[in-house]
């Protein structure tokens, strides 16, 4: 009785040291990641903190979890107080706080901030969806590489203030640490200059420590921080969270991990993009076995948005690396290729066919459009990592899309340029119907380092409308019940953090 009463008080003194503990070893200021909202629904959206005094080593943080304050206003002045309370940082999510704040009401703007001690979170705002709503702004952004370019395109978009941003991947870059300052690469007439900028914290990126600290790297960027905690997010990984060019359980060098290294890697990268994401769902974890639930379907107004996951369930690619170009071979007709995987493709179309939306979004990675680097007649050479590199896939999609559904609209990310393009029933035929528009955001601040194959075979490709490869930035969507209005926001130098963005074009969306 004795000896148990002994343990017992030793356990509870043991927690109530480690909660002092806790309390007394965060004596900096642990909000050095921000704040960010994300998944808006009607009713609910998700507010997002990660505590890291010490961002680039782990965190920083004392062991033990951390009870964070958390408090929502209705205005920006802070004047009319909605809710407070207390949430869990769990040490196991790396002190990530993923509060889902329900029972809110529609099409209405929140500002929140996160207390922990004497430190206080910066203002976030945040807004939920409403399929009522007779004006919608979203933004479009992907593909932000720290060490090419500086995020003034992050800077101008919050200053929108945007319903939702929709992040299509490339959040973060595996890769290792660059040269400062400028390359020169030749080309048949023409010398491109890229610039690091700034560096990378360490070598290529495989463990669940490194991972951690990549995300804190890119989210200590104030122009990125500004973004979120102006409005809610959407967010769908690429390759690069991961790895270049990764397909389900593939490597970009098969040769370079073993199968269990790369399930390792994913896991790892999985759970740490949880951990950096305003988002629903964690990893599913099985052993060394990591899933993520990355899709979603969206209102806002007359826009219904589908979130979607062309990565994790693709099948790898083939017929060789030409780059940016690869010609064709014998597999890559194979039926059975898919990218989205069969469930994926299922949900999508039972989702599409019953959508009473105006405009039925589709916001993924990868161009769904085509791109020849070739001239006709030849059979056409393509990226082999887009949609292009499945085009059984996509006929299937296509054959979706033009039975019925009313005005799809893909949005996308992956390839740095910037394009306007119709998307045709018979893909590389011009005259062929239209079945949907897309339009492909440039990246934030990634290099586009085909965009002299590029521009050189725009006259192949008459089905883009607009297409610009050579600046930075991202995507301005205007939605209404009668209108889609996309304005190309580019940033005039991606070398300088305080840029000048403008508009380089508007387009109009007409009935198809
Ligand atoms: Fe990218
Ligand atoms: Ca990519």
């Amino acid at each position: 009785m004795l000896t148990r009463r002994l343990f017992m008080g030793t356990a509870g003194a043991g927690l109530l040291l480690s909660g002092s503990l806790a309390r007394a070893a965060v004596k900096t200021n642990p909000f050095t990641l921000g704040v960010a909202s994300g998944a808006p629904r009607p009713d609910s959206v998700i507010l997002w903190t990660r505590l890291a005094p010490d961002p680039l080593q782990g965190g920083g943080m004392p062991l033990g979890d951390v009870t964070v304050s958390y408090r929502v206003w209705e205005d920006a002045e802070r004047r009319k107080l909605l809710r407070e309370g207390t949430v869990t940082a769990p040490q196991a999510d790396a002190h990530s706080v993923h509060l889902k704040l329900e029972g809110l009401r529609p099409g209405r703007e929140y500002w929140y901030a996160f207390t922990v001690g004497d430190f206080e979170s910066p203002l976030g705002r945040t807004r939920t969806s409403s399929p009522s709503s007779n004006k919608v702004r979203l933004a479009l952004a992907s593909c932000q590489s720290w060490q090419s370019g500086f995020y003034a395109a992050y800077t101008d978009m919050a200053s929108w203030t945007p319903d939702c941003v929709i992040h299509v991947g490339d959040y973060i870059y595996e890769g290792g640490i660059g040269t400062l300052g400028n390359r020169s690469v030749e080309k048949p007439g023409e010398t491109l200059i890229f610039r690091t900028v700034r560096q990378h914290n360490s070598a290529e990126i495989t463990t669940l420590w490194d991972y951690r600290n990549r995300y804190a790297l890119y989210k200590t960027d104030p122009a990125l921080q500004a973004a979120h905690a102006a409005a809610p997010w959407l967010v769908t990984m690429d390759d690069h969270e991961v790895d270049n060019n990764w397909a389900a359980n593939v490597p970009q060098d098969p040769w370079a991990q073993t199968p269990l290294e790369f399930k390792v890697r994913k896991l790892a990268a999985f759970k740490a993009w949880y951990e950096h994401m305003p988002v629903e769902r964690p990893p599913q974890i099985d052993g060394i076995e990591a899933s993520l639930d990355m899709t979603g379907i969206f209102r806002f107004g007359a826009a219904q948005v589908h979130l979607l996951d062309t990565r994790q369930f693709r099948d790898d690619q083939v017929c060789g690396n030409g780059f940016p170009g690869q010609t064709p071979c014998d597999s890559l007709a194979d039926p059975k290729r898919s990218v989205l995987g069969a469930a994926q493709e299922q949900w999508l179309a039972q989702s599409l066919r019953s959508s009473p939306a105006r405009y039925n979004v589709l916001a993924s990675q990868m161009w769904l459009s085509p791109y020849r680097f070739n001239d006709a007649p030849a059979e056409p050479a393509v990226n082999m990592d887009a949609w292009d590199g499945y085009p059984a896939a996509r006929q299937r999609m296509i054959d979706l899309l033009g039975d019925g559904i009313s005005n799809p609209v893909a949005l996308s990310g992956d390839w740095h340029c910037a394009a306007a393009m119709t998307l045709h029933a018979s893909p590389f035929d011009a005259k062929s119907k239209p079945v949907a528009h897309e339009f492909a955001g440039t990246s934030i601040s990634s290099d586009c380092g085909w965009m002299h194959e590029m521009d050189k075979m725009r006259s192949a490709n008459p089905h883009v409308q607009h297409l610009n490869t050579r600046q930075r930035g991202y995507c301005r969507f205007e939605v209404s019940d009668k209108s889609w209005l996309t304005t190309y926001r580019v940033v005039n130098n991606s070398y300088d953090p305080n840029s000048s963005v403008t508009t380089d074009t508007e387009v109009k969306l007409g009935d198809l």
